[in-house]
């Protein structure tokens, strides 16, 4: 499968803002845009004058290193947004709220997405009782996500089992931190979402 490899903070200092790609890190002094707020690369802190083109494709990319999720999966997103009955943008941020490895990070099972779609990867939870070991699985209203049994001794769940009575809980979101399990009781309303993203952009830029 591939996967994006590179350093995690260059792509928030390319978009300019905190992504919140790596956990801890991304609270602390070590932060990538703290330290150095320009753009990556040997002409990063040059002034460039950006095309409407250019904004579009920086709110696409932006939206796309959120969710962690590559152009070609990004575009099957947008194509079924589009398909749906709705504000394809506000469509296109549900579809992406959806994705398994997102709503266990929204659970605060996990400190970030890539943590979370790793702890995936490594069949750690269970949807509606069944193992699922795809990060990008669409859940719905309803869906049960728990971690499984046999896994919850593990050193990463007890450390999640301390932090995680900070997280904060979601309307959205029944979680059951002692159980290791939540419920989606509704996907977010775009008012609800805290993503810096300008989705209206997005779909400019597919529109084209
Ligand atoms: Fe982005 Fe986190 Fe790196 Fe800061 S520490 S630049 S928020 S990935």
């Amino acid at each position: 499968m591939a996967r994006y490899n590179e350093a995690s903070c260059r792509l928030c200092r390319r978009e300019g803002i905190k992504l919140y790609l790596k956990g801890d890190r991304c609270y602390s002094e070590k932060c990538g845009v703290s330290r150095k707020a320009y753009p990556p690369g040997m002409h990063g802190q040059k002034r460039q004058k950006v095309s409407e083109y250019g904004i579009q494709l920086r709110e696409k990319q932006k939206a796309r290193r959120v969710y962690g999720v590559l152009e070609r999966q990004f575009v099957r997103y947008f194509k079924e947004a589009d398909r749906r009955r709705g504000v394809t943008g506000e469509l296109l941020l549900q579809i992406l709220e959806s994705r398994l490895d997102n709503m266990i990070y929204r659970m605060g099972f996990s400190r970030s997405r890539a943590e979370a779609r790793q702890l995936v990867r490594h069949g750690h939870f269970m949807v509606n009782g069944r193992k699922v070991d795809i990060p990008s699985y669409l859940t719905r209203p309803g869906d049960e996500i728990a971690v499984r049994e046999i896994r919850k001794g593990k050193p990463v769940f007890k450390e999640m089992a301390a932090w995680g009575t900070t997280h904060e809980n979601l309307p959205w979101l029944e979680v059951d931190r002692e159980q290791m399990k939540g419920r989606i009781v509704r996907f977010p309303t775009r008012e609800e979402l805290d993503v810096p993203i300008t989705e209206h952009l997005i779909v400019e830029l597919y529109s084209r």
